[in-house]
């Protein structure tokens, strides 16, 4: 592409950039970036889950029928018990990994089960953080028998412990990206989360960046205003460019502030 960094209107033989130039560099940013940049100016900085791997499976694991704030407590005890590695959670004393991760709430025993699982495959594969850094099959393959390594919590590893530029879809996100356009319901989670990864890819940049930022908001919109069964439509900053936000506002008699 021609620099024009010193070229003025006078010593140029180029015409000037034509309409369609224009519309070309408009539409470099994405219909997807511009609803993460809005949601980002609308929720403002979002934590990210951790990026060493077994800090991220026990995350994943205190994650399930909880909330960020319980999770967040029951990390934090097993931070301060120095529970945090596969072979310091194996060691750790039985009363304290209880208490601990019991701030996550119910399912104590599930959890502890599921910790227990995923503490011995980590100690039998030392190699496992730098096979996921490694192509994306065998890193999945790798993570397979680790408890809540499905679409969301593998791809979730491989984003943020792994570097991999990929979208994990779980049901909020799928919702989310869905209701937005990006992808469509099939006959099962795992073809319809293909379907929504095949369609942000076109949207993003191949940049692991990205994708963390992608993955965060869209998530956190589906948790705080998306939700499934009443989405909060009419303060959501994307309802003048949802399809479906456009829908439920006819319906609702267009109340969208639009
Ligand atoms: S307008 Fe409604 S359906 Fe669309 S993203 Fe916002 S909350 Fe979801």
């Amino acid at each position: 592409m021609k620099s024009i960094c010193g070229v003025t209107s006078t010593d140029s033989a180029e015409p000037p950039p034509s309409a369609a130039e224009g519309v070309i560099e408009l539409s470099a940013v994405s219909k997807l970036e511009r609803f993460l940049d809005q949601l980002r100016a609308f929720y403002g900085a979002l934590p990210a889950p951790p990026r060493d791997p077994f800090t991220l499976f026990v995350w994943e694991v205190l994650s399930v029928h909880s909330t960020p704030y319980k999770r967040d407590a029951a990390l934090a005890a097993l931070k301060r018990i120095r529970a945090l590695t596969p072979d310091a959670m194996w060691r750790a004393p039985q009363k304290k990994l209880e208490a601990s991760v019991g701030l996550a709430g119910p399912y104590n025993e599930q959890r502890l089960r599921a910790l227990r699982t995923g503490v011995d495959i980590f100690r039998r594969s030392p190699n496992l953080p730098a096979v996921i850094r490694g192509p994306v099959v065998p890193a999945r393959r790798a993570l397979k028998g680790i408890p809540q390594m499905g679409e969301g919590g593998a791809y979730r590893m491989l984003l943020f412990a792994a570097d991999h530029a990929v979208l994990p879809v779980d049901a909020k996100v799928s919702r989310v990206a869905r209701r937005l356009g990006f992808g469509d319901q099939q006959g099962s989670f795992t073809k319809t989360a293909r379907s929504v990864r095949e369609a942000v890819s076109t949207q993003l940049p191949a940049s692991v960046d990205a994708y963390r930022h992608a993955f965060l908001y869209l998530a956190h919109h589906g948790a705080a205003t998306c939700t499934e069964t009443d989405p909060h439509c009419a303060v959501c900053p994307l309802v003048s460019n949802c399809p479906e936000g456009q829908k439920r506002d006819i319906h609702h008699g267009g109340h969208g502030g639009h």
